[in-house]
């Protein structure tokens, strides 16, 4: 089932004034658990670092608190369980409500790994995860950042997915903001239900149609959304009760679904065409209503709709698209440190993307602006790309309708300058012969697409061939990094979109980078919200892709990785933000200073250590 962040949210909510929950720090103030605004207007959130030492640290907080009792432990906030000293106790009426000894977090979070690691499979992990969050957030955080490594694939791709097809089933209880099309002329009414006494600066919306790889999952997309916003707050420290997961349940085309009696989303087909994007408008219209400091990161939806909404609102709200995006920033981050090896260029480069979707033209969007960025023109720029969908290369020969895949065309002269007139004759293999590339992007979800055939090929005309089969799951990966070291006698340089084990080879052993967008878009995200950016510039996601590359150090690259490992994800977050939120400055969007922005990072940083609480 989905974290469910709505309990804690719904618990946030019901929490009525009469109760007098105050809890008060210097120069800051929360009520219901919930930060408000200090004079500055800024939110000031504890920053320290988690798992490592270069996000700077600060003093630990102390917090008034008038809740007591079960009221206290029942509030995922402010709950600490066995972590409660005697002291507190005794303050907050906890006496004999708790076992007698005190642990602190450290000691909780070893019993909670240790009961992790007695879980049958993955799935039941993520069920007792997601129970712990809604009885204990800092606890759930502690863990997650100990072992953020291991936890990710449990709390993100690839047990959510199991999660998200067996939703319906397996539901407990909320899990964010479900908008449906009932709710068309009321949307700003029922966000205001959800966002009671808290600011949202963050929200994840899907429209459920193009889950993983898993295709149209209806309501229980809302667990990617969820997911996405844990990562959020282990990886950036985003405050978990500034964010907001959302499920635009516009219906589905699910057929499974629509048959099944326990279905709990909107149960009929879905709404295209005017009537999905009047219900989309109104809900960013609603958004900037009632949370006009959120920004909107725009997840998993069908491509189409993806690049329309993206287009239509980045210049309105704060917002971005993970998979076109995120996508492009990380594997561009990810090349960039392949060419580093190389000591070439991008403009150097003869690159294939396989795969036209979202992801693909995200990465040939990111890859053409460095290529003019390092002076190229628009036409050598089309030439250094060759894009592939299911028919083979993209041309321009009268057949391609879909604006967004013609921006990946080639013209038919230049096709027809590498041999490649023939549209019979425009496969990857044919693509790889001829053109050559230097560099070879999967983003098919086509399982391996990659053969030995084709990878020979290429690793006959370039010494060191840079090839990153980036589609999830680990099944639809279009090469096993293995086998890409065999075939081409070692000279590969690899970035998989999956996690893979090391490869040895030749008596070495090299470790496989996981290009995953988790390493962009926390870093993004705080930036833009510590900046109070009033949109996302191209240069911010940029600026993310270039500062992630630079975080890979000199002896990760000699152990083969072109990516950090994940256990760096809190720094390498607060790194790009930092730059990002600089960009942001740079650019005329934030609302900061230049000479604030560490200041400003930091201080929107949210850590699970718990506060000491004294009463109001
Ligand atoms: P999408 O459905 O929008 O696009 C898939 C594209 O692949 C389409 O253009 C389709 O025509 C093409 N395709 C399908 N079968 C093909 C074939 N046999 N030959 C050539 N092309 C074919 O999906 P998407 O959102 O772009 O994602 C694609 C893949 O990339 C997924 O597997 C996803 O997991 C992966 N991805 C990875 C990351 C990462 O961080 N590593 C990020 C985003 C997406």
């Amino acid at each position: 089932m989905p974290l469910a962040f709505s309990s804690i949210l719904a618990q946030g909510a019901r929490a009525r004034p009469n109760r007098r929950l105050r809890i008060s720090e210097k120069g800051r103030s929360f009520r219901d658990g919930v930060l408000q605004r200090s004079e500055t207007g800024l939110h000031r959130l504890e920053n320290r670092a988690l798992n490592d030492n270069s996000v700077p640290p600060s003093p630990r907080r102390r917090v008034k608190v008038t809740l007591r009792g079960m009221d206290l432990l029942r509030n995922p906030m402010l709950n600490k369980g066995t972590a409660f000293s005697a002291e507190e106790r005794q303050l907050f009426g906890l006496e004999g409500l708790l076992p007698v000894r005190s642990k602190n977090q450290k000691q909780q979070a070893e019993r909670i790994y240790a009961q992790l690691k007695d879980q049958p499979d993955d799935l039941q992990k993520y069920v007792m995860l997601t129970a712990l969050l809604n009885r204990n957030v800092h606890l759930f955080y502690r863990v997650l950042a100990d072992h953020l490594e291991e936890l990710i694939p449990i709390v993100y791709t690839p047990t959510v997915g199991t999660a998200v097809q067996r939703f319906s089933r397996v539901f407990q209880g909320g899990g964010g903001v479900w908008i449906t099309p009932d709710m068309k002329g009321r949307m700003a009414d029922v966000l205001a239900n959800a966002t009671r006494r808290r600011e949202i600066r963050l929200l994840v919306v899907t429209d459920n149609e193009s889950i993983l790889g898993l295709g149209d999952q209806g309501a229980g997309g809302m667990a990617i959304s969820v997911g996405k916003l844990a990562l959020y707050t282990a990886a950036a420290g985003i405050h978990p009760l500034q964010a907001l997961p959302v499920s635009l349940d516009f219906g589905t085309d699910n057929e499974e679904l629509l048959a099944d009696d326990q279905y709990l989303g909107w149960p009929t087909r879905r709404l295209r065409g005017a009537e999905y994007m009047e219900l989309v408008d109104e809900f960013v219209e609603a958004v900037a209503a009632v949370m006009p400091k959120a920004l909107i990161q725009w997840e998993d939806f069908r491509k189409d709709n993806a690049l329309r909404i993206l287009d239509r609102f980045v210049d309105r709200v704060p917002s971005f698209n993970d998979d076109i995006q995120g996508t492009g920033a990380v594997v561009v981050a990810g090349l960039n440190g392949a060419l580093k090896i190389k000591r070439e260029t991008m403009a150097e480069q003869r690159i294939v993307i396989f795969g036209a979707g979202a992801a693909g033209l995200g990465v040939a969007r990111q890859i053409r602006a460095q290529l003019a960025e390092e002076g190229l023109g628009h036409d050598e720029c089309v030439a250094r790309i060759a894009v592939l969908d299911r028919h083979g290369l993209l041309v321009d020969d009268g057949r391609i309708m879909d604006p967004y895949k013609r921006e990946l065309t080639w013209p038919a002269e230049l096709a027809a300058s590498h041999g490649l007139s023939d549209r019979h004759a425009r496969g990857l293999h044919d693509v790889v012969r001829k053109y050559r590339p230097t560099i070879l992007i999967g983003v098919s979800g086509v399982g391996g697409a990659f053969t030995e055939e084709i990878v020979r090929e290429m690793a006959a005309h370039v010494e060191r061939p840079v090839i990153f089969p980036s589609s999830n799951p680990i099944s639809s990966c279009e090469a096993n990094p293995a086998d890409l070291f065999a075939w081409t006698g070692g000279r590969c340089l690899v970035a998989a979109g999956s996690p893979f084990p090391d490869v040895e080879w030749q008596g070495k052993r090299f470790k496989i980078g996981q290009g995953n967008n988790v390493f962009i878009f926390p870093g993004l995200g705080l930036g833009a919200l510590a900046s109070r950016a009033r949109r996302i510039t191209n240069g911010m996601t940029t600026v993310a892709s270039k500062t992630l590359a630079r975080e890979v150090t000199d002896a990760e690259r000699d152990a083969g990785l072109l990516f950090p490992p994940i256990g760096r994800l809190r720094s390498v977050s607060y790194s790009i933000a930092v730059a990002v939120a600089r960009q942001a400055v740079a650019d005329g969007v934030a609302e900061i200073r230049e000479e604030d922005v560490e200041a400003e990072v930091r201080a929107a940083m949210w850590t699970p250590e718990y506060p000491e609480y004294e009463p109001a």
